[in-house]
């Protein structure tokens, strides 16, 4: 059966609670004691700027593609990304990911679905890029698709943490070039059929940086039969 909420390991749920009562929320910007995001680093969270790609969401200057679009466009239909990754993004990800900081996926899936609804296009589904299952064990819970589901809800759209599985297990891209990425990522996902055949799709990851995840994610929901895929990050690498 469906679910309607995002899947965490009990273990790790409890393990949240009671971190949060024994220790408050403090902003990931400013460490200011009462939220993961204050009010004013969340109304001063960086954002990308236009002009930007009309692809892949990287800043340009007098073009609608950068450079790298023009030589080798991303295998989907597009990337929308809210801030540039660094500071307060790269510590919200780092929050969200590593410190089990579940309910900063609220204000920051908040600011993809407003980004969405002013850079995106009409889609049914969205899928968080998944983890592999290794992965979720370890941690519990997945970093994207909490944020996948704060998008879903604020867009009013279903959201489908089953629609992708990651059937192998990758080295992290970090350190990693472009082609190295491309290849450690081939291959890795499966989508379900009857999960995206003929939908426009919205995968949502925490960072886009060369967009060889979102494109691996999106040759394998293609291959599902997906009609259109596209994708929102809460971050872009410039
Ligand atoms: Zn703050
Ligand atoms: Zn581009």
């Amino acid at each position: 059966m469906a679910s309607n909420r995002p899947r965490i390991l009990p273990h790790r749920r409890a393990l949240s609670t009671v971190l949060d009562l024994l220790f408050p929320p403090r902003c990931v910007v400013c460490r200011k004691v009462g939220d993961w995001l204050c009010v004013d680093c969340l109304s001063g969270f960086p954002r990308l700027v236009d002009p930007l790609c009309a692809r892949c969401s990287a800043p340009v200057r007098d073009s609608p593609l950068c450079a790298d679009c023009w030589k080798s466009p991303l295998r989907l239909e597009g990337v929308r990304a809210v801030a540039p990754f660094w500071g307060p993004a790269r510590a919200a990800v780092h929050f969200l990911k590593y410190r089990y900081a579940l309910s900063l996926a609220e204000p920051l899936g908040a600011m993809m679905a407003q980004c969405w609804e002013m850079r995106g296009v009409p889609v049914d589904l969205v899928v968080p890029v998944p983890l592999h299952p290794s992965r979720f064990r370890a941690r519990g819970y997945n970093h994207a698709a909490l944020l996948a589901w704060s998008v879903g809800r604020q867009l009013g759209l279903p959201v489908d943490e089953e629609a992708l599985i990651k059937v192998r297990a990758t080295k992290v891209q970090m350190s990693l070039g472009l082609e190295e990425r491309r290849a450690n990522v081939q291959g890795a996902f499966v989508a379900c059929r009857e999960r995206v055949q003929g939908r426009r799709i919205l995968v949502v990851d925490d960072v886009c940086t060369t967009g060889a995840t979102l494109e691996a994610c999106a040759e394998a929901l293609r291959e599902g039969g997906a009609r259109e895929v596209w994708a929102l990050t809460l971050a872009r690498t410039i």
